[in-house]
């Protein structure tokens, strides 16, 4: 080896040291601001297809497409559909969501392997809008679930993983985080609801009412310890359950008889008393006036704590689309914010135009435009699989 190649060969040995160094510096330095910026699921799994620009590209794009949707829906809410692989897009929706439900999505899909990744987002700001990040899937999971603490606008994004081909269900609802307090009733038991006027209007109801035979029993909607109980003032015959150290403080009144006594643990479902109407409640029929009491705010709205909501139901057939281009094959299709005939239009289409299509949700398939406009439009309108 002469001296020029000698040089030159250290030259190199130095150059690859030194990227060495600097990759692993760069992994050094990821690893540190992963300890602040907690990168989701999806974006941990994102980085294996990094230098690939073909795959992560237009992933990402669909992403970052998704933040920006704002079609609207209401709970129950089934979707079906199929990821086509070249056709890479993120669902988004963005619904209303009130504390003390848990909102829960649910992700099927035929294969088992393949990622699936659910963000949720709240809606920060009206005027942008802005989102925060407020939940997401675990690695691996397909489900979410998250107790709402604030009500509010948000968003939901569910992306499968990179190159993705399968039939999919996504199923967005609600349940209440609390049982329901009264033994055999559900929602229609309740008449009188949050805010209505009492006194002619001097004070506002801070809770709510459900009807049921004096002698009902009247449970414990969760787990915690009687704070107090008593006969006094307008709620009557009165049990006070504080859930947890730092939890809620549940008001349970116009009882005909109280049988817990302060300080007794109680158990979802123990019973607490006797529905009757002491009180003020004495020249109405028997009820149980239900309330929740935050530490510091004071009462909240109970009703998204104990409302029994709807379960998706599942009635209809695997969605029958093999391309993701349809037509439309109405004269005029209006293209609406949501999968409801009452929703915003926020567009059309004519006859003969193509149109992608990303699932079915009931009587509404959820599309595409060629612009690249998100939108519902009727499935009376369109033809899937055309020739
Ligand atoms: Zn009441």
């Amino acid at each position: 080896m002469d001296k020029t190649s000698q040089t030159s060969a250290l030259k190199s040995i130095h150059l690859i040291l030194v990227l060495v160094l600097m990759v692993t510096a760069c992994k050094q330095a990821r690893r540190v601001a992963d300890i602040i910026i907690q990168p989701t699921p999806r974006e941990l799994y994102g980085r294996q297809f990094e230098n690939d620009s073909t795959l992560f590209v237009p992933w990402e794009n669909a992403f970052n497409e998704a933040m920006n949707d704002s079609l609207q829906i209401e709970m129950p809410y089934v979707e079906q559909g199929i990821f086509f692989e070249k056709n890479t897009i993120a669902y988004s929706y963005n619904l209303v969501l009130q504390r003390g439900e848990v909102f829960h999505v649910e992700v099927r899909m035929d294969s088992l392997s393949s990622p699936v990744f659910v963000d949720l987002y709240e809606q920060t700001s009206d005027s942008l809008p802005k989102y925060d990040l407020t939940a997401r899937n675990e690695n691996g999971q397909r489900n979410l679930e998250k107790v709402i603490e604030k009500s509010g606008v948000y968003k939901v994004i569910v992306q499968a993983g990179i190159g993705a081909t399968d039939h999919f269900q996504f199923e967005l609802y609600s349940t209440p985080s609390y049982a329901f307090p009264v033994t055999g009733k559900n929602n229609e038991a309740i008449q009188s609801f949050w805010g209505a006027d009492r006194e002619g209007g001097r004070r506002s109801h801070k809770g709510v009412d459900i009807f049921a035979d004096r002698g009902t029993p009247v449970v414990a909607v969760t787990d915690g310890r009687v704070s107090s109980t008593g006969e006094r003032g307008l709620g009557g015959k009165q049990v006070w359950v504080k859930s947890g150290l730092l939890g809620n403080s549940l008001y349970y009144a116009h009882l005909d008889s109280i049988l817990v006594k302060t300080g007794n643990r109680v158990q979802i479902g123990d019973t607490l008393g006797l529905v009757g109407n002491t009180g003020n409640a004495r020249t109405t029929t028997p009820h149980l006036h239900f309330g929740i009491y935050e530490g510091y705010r004071g009462a909240i709205d109970p009703l998204p704590f104990i409302r029994i909501n709807d379960k998706p139901s599942i009635d209809q057939k695997t969605a029958s689309f093999e391309s993701p281009k349809i037509t439309v094959s109405a004269t005029r299709a209006n293209l609406r914010q949501s999968p409801s005939v009452q929703s915003e239009k926020i567009g059309e289409a004519k006859k003969g135009d193509t149109l992608f299509i990303l699932g079915i949700a009931k009587k509404w398939a959820h599309i595409k435009t060629e612009t690249g406009q998100k939108t519902y439009v009727h499935q009376s309108l369109i033809e899937l699989n055309p020739e």
